[in-house]
């Protein structure tokens, strides 16, 4: 049944898939790059990213060779950046472990910075067409509800379960097709809300439609609640100049800039929290005025709340130099840094109060 099932698979698979720029090459660096990206973000967006990124980095030398703000800014707006940084660490660790070509070896793949079990069995059967299993969400939805899997998959028992279910079916000499036939049906057919079960090729396998469960699985354990973080934000002018700082790293956009900002954790007025964070972590004396704007921006595990207030430089307080960490920029030259979704809003905000370009 199995191989029959697998054949119903790759047929459909190779008569319906999208053309997609990173389906039209063998190249493991190519490929890479794409499932990188692919991961938390839908395909439409991916594509220019991909694109771009591509002309600016073509070769895994070309990106090891890169400096991170360089990477940092290729990948703004997709979010989720620690994924451009494992990527660049493992194009350098790629160039001076194994001279620039991407290992066929699963455990040396999967031994590089980000690379997840995910990852490498992408990669791996794509590239190399090396039979191991690529689970993804898309996956862990159509095996559940192909074989009827009862256990959370949020739970990592159950991503092995699965994992183990497509090694017995992927097929040695096809084994890159399998697993994005596989991915394509979920994205295309066995979608989250609402299978497309007369539509798909496999229905005839598929034990949650055999027992009228297909909206019912696969089960998830209850997520907890993102956390809401109250963040003060200081958009500091000076003659038509805004002050940028840096990130610290380790930390969450670590690395990329924002208008400087500080964690609030409530007890004294935000302005006052505000300027006194200021003053601990950069060392400049601001006068905070009025709320330019609040944002929300959602994480994975939390939720910023946003509050920037438009701020001067106190009267008689040195103006800090452009530094390593800190920067003075026109709204136009916003662009030359990596600035993080939340604080484009931020600067949108700042656009559209008439500050001068
Ligand atoms: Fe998904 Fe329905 Fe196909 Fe089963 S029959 S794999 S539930 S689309």
């Amino acid at each position: 049944m199995s191989s029959d099932l697998t054949d119903a698979l790759l047929q459909w698979y190779r008569r319906h898939r999208r053309d997609l720029p990173w389906r039209r090459t063998r190249d493991p660096y190519r490929i890479w790059v794409s499932e990188v990206m692919l991961q938390q973000t839908r395909v439409e967006t991916v594509i220019p990213y991909y694109l771009r990124w591509l002309e600016r980095f073509p070769t895994v030398a070309d990106l090891a060779a890169a400096p991170e703000e360089e990477v940092l800014k290729a990948w703004e707006g997709l979010g989720y950046y620690s994924r451009a940084r494992n990527l660049h660490r493992a194009a350098r660790e790629v160039v001076a472990r194994y001279g620039g070509a991407i290992p066929d070896d699963p455990a040396a793949f999967a031994r590089l910075p980000g690379v997840g079990g995910y990852t490498a069995g992408a990669v791996m059967s794509i590239a190399f067409g090396r039979p191991l299993p690529a689970v993804d969400g898309n996956v862990l939805r159509v095996m559940s509800r192909l074989f009827a899997v009862d256990e959370p998959i949020t739970r990592p028992g159950t991503r092995r379960r699965v994992e183990a279910l497509v090694a017995e079916l992927i097929p040695a000499d096809a084994a890159g097709d399998f697993n994005q036939a596989l991915m394509e049906l979920g994205a295309l057919v066995c979608l989250p809300g609402a299978p497309d079960c007369p539509r798909c090729p496999v229905a005839a396998w598929c034990r949650a439609r055999a027992e009228g469960r297909e909206r019912e699985l696969p089960r998830r354990e209850a997520k907890a609640p993102s956390r809401p973080e109250t963040i003060l934000v200081g958009v500091i002018a000076d003659g038509g100049r805004y002050l940028l700082a840096r990130r610290p790293r380790p930390g969450l956009l670590g690395g990329l800039w924002e208008f400087p900002s500080v964690p609030f954790a409530g007890g004294a007025r935000p302005e006052e929290a505000l300027a006194q964070g200021l003053r601990e972590r950069l060392g400049v004396a601001v006068e905070v005025g009025g709320l330019l704007t609040r944002v929300e921006h959602l994480f994975s595990h939390r939720r910023w709340d946003l509050l920037a207030f438009c701020c001067s430089l106190a009267p008689g307080s040195p103006r800090p130099e452009d530094r390593e960490d800190l920067r003075w920029l026109s709204p136009r030259e916003l662009g030359a840094v990596p600035l993080p979704a939340a604080f484009q809003k931020v600067a949108a905000a700042l656009i559209e109060r008439g500050a001068a370009l």
